[in-house]
């Protein structure tokens, strides 16, 4: 029988955008599939893809309206998981791509979801404290029709935080009539949040980093790294690798690029950060102004914490590094991976590399629904030992195919997420 699909017009990528990269990495993966590849088209269509409109009263009267998305790409093998960006560039293409991958990763380290992503375009930066909980409370109240505790839990991402969180659970928990905290994930403690959340996403990243160096007979201590975003994947990250040792010797946020070849002091930079809202001004460390030139410092390990697309052909000829550590989601352009891997520096995808957040978040939702909650130290030794049995399941497959670490998670993950919709069956 001949395969006919009409393709809907959002899913074809008029230029290389996140979801064109996404498409493409599938396009690598196909080959590696054998008889699952026949439901391959799966891959490339989210299941669901809301549009609400969010209007707000802002504190001067004035009413503006806001464009926030839901996307679920696939629930196969459990809810739709992922979290919600705030940042005045979010599209629906974005927000595509960032749930497909979402996909990918659940089923890369095998947790029970599906991929979800969601965000608003906007920049929170704008907007006062009270404003943000209006526009947060309405855009819970749009995608309330879809999301919930076996149906799909948002988490943070992008400029959302655990107060977001916290008023995405107050708002569903209203609506429904009753306490619902398994609704999101990354709440606060006093929320039915979970120890160690905070910190899973950089844990994972700096895991896998020592993964990755041992592989490579790499020390972590005394090695250089240069860290692009300071949030909260960029600044744990530098944080644990600067306790085991290394030199952070560049950091780039939203403003600017510092420097320091004897290193950074991390816990005075976050604190700096905390106070000032960037790195710009830190002590201690010298400013450069040509933003470009942070790709070409000298250093072993490099870790993308902030956007997409920032690794990507006209600057991965000028990268030192032998390890990338993508803490971002699609922070590489295939063809930026093609140099790569042509130059033979190693990247840790983020499928894995960043795939803490979404292990610590699963463990929040199991200790919500079970209203049990775990010590610290058995969160992080779980973690520890699903993003070390992931990183080895993912070695072995590249290495037997001979493939990179993104082309053998992906065949790992697709593998799951076709068998389970192929045991499943098309309904009707
Ligand atoms: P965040 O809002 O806490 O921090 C973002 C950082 O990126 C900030 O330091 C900001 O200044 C910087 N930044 C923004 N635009 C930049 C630019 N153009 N150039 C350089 N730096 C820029 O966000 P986060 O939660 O740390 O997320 C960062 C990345 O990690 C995103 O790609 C996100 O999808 C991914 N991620 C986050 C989590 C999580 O648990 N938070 C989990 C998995 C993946």
């Amino acid at each position: 029988m001949p395969v006919h699909h009409e393709t809907p017009s959002y899913l074809t990528p008029t230029e290389i955008g996140p979801w064109g990269i996404y498409l493409e990495q599938i396009d690598r993966v196909a080959p590696h599939l054998g008889a699952l590849s026949r439901w391959i088209e799966t891959l490339k269509r989210p299941k669901r893809i809301l549009i609400v409109d969010v209007p707000i009263e802002r504190d001067d009267g004035t009413i503006v309206h806001y464009e926030g998305y839901r996307v679920q790409h696939n629930t196969s093998r459990g809810p739709g998981k992922g979290g919600v960006r705030f940042h005045q560039d979010v599209t629906l293409s974005e927000v595509m791509a960032l749930s497909a991958w979402m996909t990918v990763k659940n089923a890369a380290i095998n947790v029970p979801y599906g991929g979800a992503k969601g965000g608003i375009r906007v920049d929170p930066k704008t907007l006062s404290q009270g404003e943000l909980q209006r526009m947060t409370r309405r855009y819970t109240s749009e995608i309330n029709i879809i999301i919930g505790p076996t149906k799909d839990i948002p988490a943070p991402d992008v400029n959302t935080n655990e107060q977001i969180m916290a008023w995405m659970m107050d708002t569903y928990s209203m609506n429904q009539g009753s306490t619902s905290s398994g609704v999101v994930t990354g709440k606060p403690i006093s929320l039915g949040g979970s120890l160690g959340r905070k910190e899973a996403t950089g844990r994972g990243v700096f895991i896998t980093g020592c993964e990755a160096a041992t592989h490579m007979g790499m020390e972590i201590h005394g090695a250089r790294v240069a860290v692009q975003g300071f949030g909260n994947v960029g600044a744990i990250a530098a944080r644990l690798f600067a306790e085991a040792g290394a030199r952070i010797v560049a950091v780039q946020d939203h403003q600017t690029t510092i420097v320091n070849s004897n290193g950074l002091d991390i816990p005075a930079l976050q604190k700096h950060v905390a106070e000032c809202g960037s790195v710009a001004g830190f002590k201690n460390a010298d400013e450069i102004t040509d933003r470009s030139a942070f790709w070409g410092v000298d250093c072993d390990i490099l870790i993308p914490a902030a956007l997409e697309k920032q690794i990507c052909e006209t600057n991965a000829n000028r990268i030192k590094a032998k390890l990338i550590l993508e803490g971002a989601n699609g922070p590489t352009t295939p063809a930026a991976d093609d140099i790569l891997a042509e130059r033979n520096i190693l990247v840790v995808p983020d499928v894995l590399a960043n795939a803490g957040g979404v292990t610590v978040s699963y463990f929040e939702w199991v200790q919500d629904f079970s209203s049990f909650f775990w010590t610290e130290e058995e969160i992080n030794a779980r973690l520890a030992r699903i993003m070390r049995e992931a990183f080895a399941a993912i070695w072995e497959v590249a290495t037997e195919k001979r493939i990179s670490l993104r082309t053998a998670a992906f065949v790992i993950a697709c593998t799951r997420v076709l068998q389970a919709r192929e045991m499943r069956g098309l309904y009707p």
